[in-house]
């Protein structure tokens, strides 16, 4: 028994250890195409940032991954994902978002010499972001900003477009305005009718406009953007992939109402503060998750916004 007894602290701390691992879900949209979904609450150590969702395309010639995760530690998770699911290689990775979680693990993939690609439009900002989004990064999981290591894609696609034929499958990189972040993209199958659409479009939880960030009527305008290709299947930035109204009813719908409401009250010359606090204590949208955290800030920043138009 004495063995045992002296393996106790360690298995004790195995256990510990297992239980604060974090598991992104995988979740099948069709045949060949899954979403990653990370946690939907905050960055932690534990989930390495990775708290929005990515996904994954098998094609004849290997996975193509869309977004490589906000660290190593994240972009691991990722791979783990994939290996549940396909023997196949990642052959590719993408690269549709601004916000670390879309791309700051691009260089566990780069290292293994798989090409990271993106629109230049994306990168540009990328790299406009990244001091920022360092610090959000480093805030959340822990560690100095400086000591995270991030690499840009490895090719660049200029103009709004750039359609890719991968192991037969057809998918097109596109630029349809900015969002939660300028330069954010998306992914259209346009076979499947589904869109990858990044931080676009969150499911489940609120979404927030950032300040100096997020342009809430340029996010407004590209929401319908993506509404407008009618995809029969989306697989949001945050959340669970849906369809097009769970999507509209999550995103779209707040975004018109953040617009037209705030807009009311300045109309009626109500002051910020007055407005915050009535708009605030709207119910309208509670039922997504952490919107006791953002929607009196969203309120707030679609205000200032409004006001200096
Ligand atoms: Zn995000």
């Amino acid at each position: 028994m004495k063995p045992t007894l002296n393996l106790l602290p360690a298995l004790l701390l195995a256990c510990t250890s297992l239980a604060h691992a974090f598991e992104p879900a995988t979740e099948k949209v069709t045949d060949n195409v899954y979403a990653i979904v990370g946690e939907l609450d905050q960055r932690t150590a534990e989930n390495q940032g990775l708290n929005n969702t990515t996904g994954f395309i098998i094609t004849d010639d290997g996975v193509v991954l869309i977004g490589s995760g906000a660290t190593e530690g994240s972009a691991k998770m990722l791979e783990a994902a994939v290996k549940k699911v396909t023997d196949k290689p990642i052959k590719q990775v993408l690269n549709i978002g601004v916000q670390d979680h879309h791309w700051m693990g691009n260089s566990h993939f780069l290292a293994q010499k798989i090409p990271v690609s993106a629109l230049a439009k994306t990168v540009e900002s990328q790299q406009a972001q990244e001091p920022m989004n360092r610090m959000r990064l480093s805030s959340g999981i822990g560690g100095k900003p400086e000591d995270l290591k991030v690499e840009y894609p490895s090719e660049t696609f200029d103009g709004d477009e750039k359609t890719l034929t991968i192991g037969g499958v057809e998918m097109s990189l596109r630029y349809l305005g900015d969002a939660h972040f300028p330069g954010d993209a998306v992914l259209w199958l346009p076979k499947e009718k589904i869109v990858f659409t990044g931080d676009i479009v969150f499911n489940e939880r609120m979404l927030g406009v950032l300040p100096e960030i997020s342009r809430i009527r340029d996010w407004q305008a590209t929401f319908k953007k993506v509404a407008e290709l009618q995809p029969a299947h989306v697989v949001p930035g945050h959340g669970t992939p849906s369809d097009l109204a769970s999507a509209q009813k999550n995103t779209g719908d707040y975004l018109d109402w953040l617009v037209t409401e705030v807009g009311k009250s300045l109309e009626e010359m109500e002051d910020l503060g007055d407005a915050v606090k009535r708009l605030s204590a709207d119910e309208t949208f509670s039922f997504l998750k952490l919107s006791k955290d953002l929607h009196g800030r969203n309120v707030h920043q679609t205000y200032l916004q409004l006001e200096a138009e």
